[in-house]
């Protein structure tokens, strides 16, 4: 088929494709992400792509950019208002909800992966649409889970590689001190010099002014009252067995009392991962408790916590790191034949090879020895097997060592077994 297409199909704004071979360092983040999680009792849920809007409107909050500017919404044919997902929080509470999860056992932990999707400026770690990998702990209000999650996103990053990340800590109080907190920061708020939008936020969303990322901003906020300071009892006890057992597990991290998420069912524990070489979209994941939230969409008393790390922006890190990943062979063995009484020969050996968990493949379309040999080359492949009709006459395959060009005759009966022996 000969298409002449009048432009060429590009990627829609903000999004990118996933090729090899780069796509295997965002499968390897995925896993060793994941890793952690699934040696500590979180079992995997998938959920769709899209809910009904309202799950995002309370479950995120109406107050926020995800919300308000960032959601992409859409009216079905059969009249359902729907929204791609722009976070995996609300989902998975929805969904364990739905099962009726939280009546058996509590904590109930689960991991998710997957892709969701923000209207935003796209720029460089700030994408439409994105990866992450998250963690919910639904329905125990324990210091050990909070710092459990934070312990456990930091080995990841560890099991990658990583070293310049930081952990930044807060806590938010809960439904006994905020609420003066909060009326002690709007006072403060009302009295600077101040946009609209930032003077709607005072009424609806007092704590995310705190985290307004323009100087003239922050200027104005030297001198305004810190939640550390209004924190009750039981909330200063959490949080500093949270930092407790961070410590003990050999965690570092460092207190940022401007650290929010600032809706009301936030509560506590709040932590995010910046990496200080990606400029100005630094967070790699974020995450915290939020004991409200399942009462918000409609659910019981669900004390949780969790987070979610970017794996676009893990993987920038990686780079920015200088970091290379290990990752296992693509290919292990290329198989070259020629002629086509080798090809029939040679597939059954590739075949072999596979079933044995050996990564194989196969020189393919035809090629002459040249071209099916820089096929073995590009393909990373240790070793090659090349036969031609002499060598099947002879009962033999020629088996030859890509890195250091040696190659012998090996008993075509026995070439499978003698690469799985040299495999160790
Ligand atoms: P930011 O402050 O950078 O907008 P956020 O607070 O909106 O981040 P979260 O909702 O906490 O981010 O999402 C958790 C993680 O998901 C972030 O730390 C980041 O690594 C990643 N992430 C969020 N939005 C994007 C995006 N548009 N493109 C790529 N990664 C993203
Ligand atoms: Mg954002």
């Amino acid at each position: 088929m000969n298409l002449h297409p009048v432009s060429t199909f590009k990627a829609p704004k903000g999004t990118y494709d996933l090729i090899p071979p780069d796509s295997a360092a965002f499968l390897a983040v995925r896993e060793a992400i994941s890793a952690p999680l699934r040696r500590s009792g979180y079992g995997y849920i998938e959920t769709p792509g899209f809910e009904n809007v309202e799950l995002f409107s309370r479950g995120v909050g109406e107050s926020t950019d995800i919300v308000t500017k960032e959601m992409y919404t859409l009216t079905t044919k059969g009249g359902d208002e729907l929204a791609l997902r722009p976070e995996g929080t609300a989902s998975v509470l929805r969904a364990a909800l739905e099962a009726n999860l939280h009546r058996g056992g509590l904590p109930v932990k689960l991991w998710y992966s997957g892709s969701y999707y923000r209207y935003e400026r796209p720029q460089k770690g700030r994408y439409r649409h994105f990866s992450q990998v998250g963690a919910e702990a639904l329905g125990a209000e324990d210091p050990a889970l909070d710092a459990e999650l934070i312990i456990l996103a930091h080995d990841a990053y560890r099991s990658l590689g990583l070293r310049n990340f930081r952990i930044l800590l807060n806590s938010l109080g809960d439904k006994e001190c905020r609420p003066a907190y909060r009326a002690a920061l709007q006072d403060f708020l009302r009295g600077l010099d101040l946009d609209d939008e930032t003077r709607r936020r005072i009424d609806i969303n007092p704590l995310r002014v705190l985290d307004d990322k323009r100087d003239a901003v922050q200027q104005q906020l030297v001198g305004a009252p810190m939640l550390r300071d209004h924190l009750c009892e039981a909330c200063k006890e959490y949080h500093e067995r949270v930092r407790e057992l961070l410590t003990a597990a050999g965690v570092a991290f460092e207190d940022d009392e401007k650290l929010v998420r600032g809706l009301d069912y936030y509560t506590r524990t709040t932590f995010e991962f910046v990496h200080d070489g990606l400029g100005s979209q630094s967070a790699v994941g974020g995450g915290g408790r939020y004991d409200g939230l399942s009462e918000m969409i409609g659910g019981p008393e669900l004390p949780s916590v969790g987070w979610a790390l970017g794996v676009d922006r893990t993987v920038l890190a990686l780079r920015a790191e200088g970091v290379e990943l290990e990752l296992p062979a693509a290919t292990e063995v290329f198989a070259v034949p020629l002629g086509e009484e080798a090809r029939r020969a040679l597939f059954t050996v590739v075949t072999e090879l596979r079933r044995a968990g050996v990564a194989a493949d196969f020189a393919y379309g035809g090629k002459g020895l040249k071209n099916a040999m820089k096929s073995a080359n590009r393909s990373g492949a240790r070793y090659a097997v090349v036969a031609g009709e002499r060598d099947l006459a002879e009962g033999v395959v020629q088996l030859k060592d890509l890195e250091s060009g040696e190659q012998a005759p090996v008993a075509f009966d026995t070439v499978v077994s003698e690469l799985l022996a040299k495999r160790g």
